[in-house]
């Protein structure tokens, strides 16, 4: 089956009617492995398989990098067909906004306005708000989402439950170069220099996880501490870099919950995310 590309809603509905079990991989373009093996865990699974492409101005902040965010709409149709995806839904902001987005979903302050949400205010409202419509226009059986971004996971997976949406929610693997580097679109803006200085951020989340392992969870406070500084000493700005429990986010507090370590910082102009389950 060749891809179809789809810019309309009802063209989508239409298109999607008579399938039993669609597969949704949202995305914002300019793809990379991560995307297409997302589509891949989809594939198997699903009679059809959708992938979005839609860079959803609700979600980010006025400083940041909306209009420069790379679209890349003919390659990316392309790999997501040699990927196993049959449509992509790629509709413009006036079909998907054709007034104010007035109605929003606001996911639970105590996980939204944490970690990313704490340094991109309202970038999880936007998030969700667009998940929700999106998952309303393609009604798909599962979508699936990279734990590349661990807390945007965790609050759509948490959005499909409370709201009783009849989703599977299917979570993917972070993909990562050959030196450790978590693929992102945002990985295009690094100079070269600043590419080969990247993986570090994932080496200081492994560090840090190989430390809490061996010193337990009350050293958590001097791990994390000693990683902003390691970091700003090798020239990146830190946003966090942190443990948490992986149930809800929030600071270990007895020693055999599960935990993540999470990072975000800027390298130039970059601001890049990882995140490691320990
Ligand atoms: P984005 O286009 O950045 O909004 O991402 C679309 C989907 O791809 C989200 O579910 C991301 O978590 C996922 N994703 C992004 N990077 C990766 C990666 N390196 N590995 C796996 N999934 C990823």
């Amino acid at each position: 089956m060749t891809i179809r590309v789809v810019h309309h809603i009802a063209e989508l509905r239409a298109a999607l009617a008579a399938q039993p079990a669609v597969g949704f991989v949202p995305t914002m373009g300019n793809l990379h492995q991560g995307h297409l093996d997302l589509v891949k865990i989809a594939r198997p699974r699903s009679s059809v398989v959708v992938s979005s492409i839609f860079v959803n101005r609700l979600q980010f902040g006025p400083n940041e990098d909306f209009d420069r965010y790379p679209r890349t709409m003919e390659a990316d149709v392309r790999a997501l067909e040699s990927a196993g995806c049959d449509l992509v839904f790629a509709p413009d902001e006036r079909e998907l906004y054709p007034v104010p987005q007035g109605y929003k979903v606001h996911p639970p302050i105590e996980l939204a306005d944490i970690l990313e949400g704490h340094f991109r205010p309202g970038f999880f409202v936007g998030v969700a708000t667009v998940v929700h419509k999106l998952f309303n226009i393609v009604q798909p059986q599962l979508a699936v989402f990279g734990q590349k971004d661990y807390q945007q996971l965790m609050i759509i997976r948490n959005m499909v439950a409370q709201m009783a949406l009849p989703i599977e929610i299917i979570a993917g693997p972070t993909t990562r170069a050959g030196d450790g580097l978590a693929l992102s679109s945002r990985n295009g803006y690094l100079s070269a220099q600043e590419r080969a200085e990247a993986p570090q951020l994932f080496a200081l989340l492994e560090h840090m996880a190989a430390r809490v392992k061996a010193e337990g969870i009350a050293a958590v406070p001097a791990i994390e501490a000693d990683a902003l500084l390691a970091i700003a000493a090798r020239g990146w700005k830190p946003d966090y870099l942190t443990i948490r429990r992986r149930a809800d986010l929030q600071p270990p507090s007895a020693t055999d919950e599960p935990l993540v370590a999470l990072a975000a910082a800027k390298l130039g102009s970059t601001r890049l995310i990882d995140n490691l389950e320990i």
